[in-house]
């Protein structure tokens, strides 16, 4: 029986909607996106993206680009946020040649930039900006999106792949979930090498200190650091990807922390730092109804601590199409769900156990934690890939 293929409107043009108008142009549906912004872009910094995210990737044909604009880490370093010691170094990347997908750090913008690209190139004129969204209904076997400017459009599926602040959850699927504020606020920011006395390893870095913690890794192949330095403060609530950050504000919050990491912050380029304060939301127990889907962001906001929101979205793509090509349209949204619903709760909530694990405030738990990763890392260096199996090794099927 030949596949029946859609005609899909997707709202939103982030790192989730793109994806998914690639993997629906591949599999021969035709897309149309809808994007509030008036010029396509990203902002922010850069981007973990685990084997899982990879897979996919490479299933949608971008992995090398994506390889070629990020950074491959040769490993994951711990050090201690007041003497700056090295408390453990895991593997990563250590089995990429033997199968494994790579474990890539790449800039946000870069992400994006060959997401678009290669979305154009099957469908030059698919995307639309300047065209914000503001709600979307079922109808019969078929869904609408009314825009801003009081101009509405239907489409055979629509996908709402528009992020925190989704119009789509609360006005196709009737979901007005609450978020709340974690007390944390993230200060992201990208460092020019160059600016450096002293060029990092090329691994990743993690600093966990009581109430915060920082990353650091390299993109841009290399010529830039971007650091991801969180903080509990409870003074400052605005979730945005465009808010800007003042650097000297941010060396305050990491008062008393080795200098190494300060000297780091405190060379932050000021006109692309930025903050973001960090909600949490619980996990949804539907994402779709009638015509109307929803994912990434919009279906699963999740906290930075295990870096895989943009990886769950891009996962997500892969299973929409899976689901639109193999079920009845009755059974989409339901079985789509089964898909993913189960998996993206355990990130979301792996993610908000790791916030405490990371910003630990009693010294002795701190001092446990960091000798038994000390001494994982000296036995077994494949110990955190071993960890996450469950997580990076995911295959849509098997
Ligand atoms: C500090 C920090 C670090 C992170 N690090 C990582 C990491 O290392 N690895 C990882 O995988 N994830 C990471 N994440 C998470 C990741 O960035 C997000 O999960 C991901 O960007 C979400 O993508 P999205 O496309 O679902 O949503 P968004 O990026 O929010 O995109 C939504 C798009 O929809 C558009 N839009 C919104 N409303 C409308 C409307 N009404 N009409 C039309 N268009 C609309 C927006 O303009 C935007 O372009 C991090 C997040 C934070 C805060």
């Amino acid at each position: 029986m030949e596949q029946q293929k859609y005609n899909i409107g997707i709202v939103g043009a982030g790192i989730a909607g793109l994806s998914a108008a690639l993997a629906l142009l591949k599999a021969g549906h035709q897309v149309s996106v809808f994007e509030k912004a008036a010029e396509l872009g990203e902002v922010g910094a850069g981007l973990q993206l685990s084997g899982n995210a990879t897979r996919v990737l490479s299933s949608l044909g971008v992995l090398d680009e994506v390889q070629r604009a990020g950074f491959l880490p040769q490993g994951l370093k711990m050090l201690h946020w007041k003497t700056g010691r090295t408390i453990a170094r895991f593997s990563q990347n250590s089995n990429v040649n033997v199968g494994d997908n790579p474990y890539i750090h790449i800039h946000r913008v870069d992400l994006h930039a060959i997401l678009l690209a290669a979305v154009i190139e099957i469908s030059p004129d698919c995307i639309f900006t300047d065209a914000e969204v503001v709600s979307v209904k079922n109808n019969e076997k078929t869904a609408s999106i009314q825009f801003n400017n009081k101009a509405e459009k239907s489409f055979d599926w629509i996908v709402g792949a528009d992020g925190i602040h989704s119009v789509v959850r609360p006005t196709a699927i009737s979901i007005t979930d609450a978020s709340r504020f974690t007390g944390n606020v993230a200060w992201r920011g990208l460092i020019p090498i160059s600016s450096l006395k002293e060029r990092p390893e090329p691994l990743t870095h993690l600093v966990m200190g009581p109430g915060g913690h920082v990353v650091f890794y390299y993109v841009n192949g290399g010529d830039t650091l971007n650091y991801v330095a969180v903080v509990e403060r409870s003074d400052w609530e605005k979730e945005s990807w465009t808010e800007k950050g003042s650097v000297t504000e941010m060396l305050r919050d990491f008062d008393g922390w080795t200098v190494d990491v300060r000297r780091l912050l405190e060379k932050s380029n000021p006109a692309q730092s930025y903050r973001w304060a960090l909600h949490d939301r619980d996990p949804l127990s539907t994402w779709s109804d009638g015509r109307c889907v929803i994912l990434g962001d919009a279906a699963h906001p999740m906290l930075p601590f295990l870096a895989q929101g943009a990886a769950m979205g891009i996962e997500d793509a892969q299973a929409l199409v899976y689901c639109l090509d193999t079920f009845s349209a009755s059974d989409v949204g339901e079985e789509f769900f089964k898909l993913r619903g189960e998996r993206t709760a355990r990130v979301q909530l792996t993610a908000r156990k790791n916030m405490k694990v990371f910003h630990e405030r009693s010294s002795l738990v701190r001092f446990v934690r960091d000798k038994v990763l000390s001494v994982a890392s000296v036995i077994y260096p494949e110990f955190m890939n071993k960890k996450l199996r469950w997580l990076y090794d995911y295959r849509l099927r098997d």
